[in-house]
């Protein structure tokens, strides 16, 4: 029998329509999809009415399926001769554990293929019109994890700072150690930052401050998963919301 097929398919950072073609050609054809807690339910509704649709959401602990558990899931089907869509918020391999499942499936002889999506840094960067590199303000972009896992043994030093643009994933939670850790490394605590919480979607609410006002503002705005923390120069020289709001009018009318 024919092994089958193991996709591990960006979904992007919300809406259908920032999906790859590619993506979404995947999703209207599998019969099997294993998708996160990240991926919204409209891009859900794009598979067909027979696919089965497997959560292994880790969006809330409870109902989360250990990784190697999802490794063991993806293999088995598709030695079974079954295609897989493993389908993952943002880009598979940006803290999506694409790689390890990646390991797994060649290790037990099944062919992967990857198919990239638009990471969160990415949708939060167009939908907030803050550019993650700008050549009079950052030529260096850096995406790191803030979850507590092993936060202080992480070497940020030189990540952030003048002409550099730091984007903290999975962060919120992290906020004051975030901040402290970044303020012992040297950052000046009046380097402009701006948290994006569901960013590219249509709730989305971006919040802006000092480094030293972080923990102060995720805890008084309630910032909720998922949302991005971005650090730089770059968050400040946007034009403000309310230009960009009329920019878009100014088009419309036209
Ligand atoms: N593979 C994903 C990241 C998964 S880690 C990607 O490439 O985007 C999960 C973290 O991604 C969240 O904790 C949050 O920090 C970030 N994230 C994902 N979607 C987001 C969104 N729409 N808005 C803001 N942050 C998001």
């Amino acid at each position: 029998m024919k092994t089958g097929t193991i996709y591990l398919v960006g979904a992007g950072p919300g809406s259908p329509d920032l999906l790859t073609l590619r993506a979404a050609r995947l999703i209207a054809a599998a019969r099997l999809i294993v998708h996160d807690g990240l991926v919204d339910p409209e891009i859900l509704a794009m598979a067909r009415p027979d696919a089965q649709l497997v959560s292994v959401a880790k969006k809330r602990a409870r109902h989360t399926l250990p990784q190697d558990q999802i490794n063991a899931l993806l293999v088995r089907e598709a030695l079974k001769g079954h295609d897989v869509v493993r389908l993952k918020g943002g880009d598979p391999f940006v803290f999506g554990r694409g790689g390890e499942e990646a390991e797994e499936a060649r290790a037990a002889g099944v062919r992967v293929e990857v198919v990239p999506g638009i990471s969160a840094a990415n949708g939060a960067a167009a939908a907030t019109q803050i550019p993650l590199t700008h050549r009079d303000h950052a030529s260096v972009v850096s995406f790191v994890a803030g979850q507590c896992k092993g936060l202080s043994d992480q070497d940020w030093s030189g990540l952030a700072g003048k002409g550099r643009t730091l984007v903290i994933y999975m962060g919120v939670k992290t906020a004051p150690q975030i901040a402290e850790k970044l303020m012992a490394d040297g950052l000046a605590p009046d380097m402009p930052l701006a948290v994006v919480e569901n960013a590219a979607r249509a709730d989305m609410r971006v919040l802006r401050g000092p480094l030293a006002a972080l923990p102060d503002l995720v805890i008084t705005e309630k910032v909720k998963s998922p949302a991005l923390i971005i650090i730089g120069e770059v968050t400040a020289a946007v034009i403000e919301q309310g230009a960009v709001a009329a920019m878009q009018m100014e088009c419309e009318a036209k």
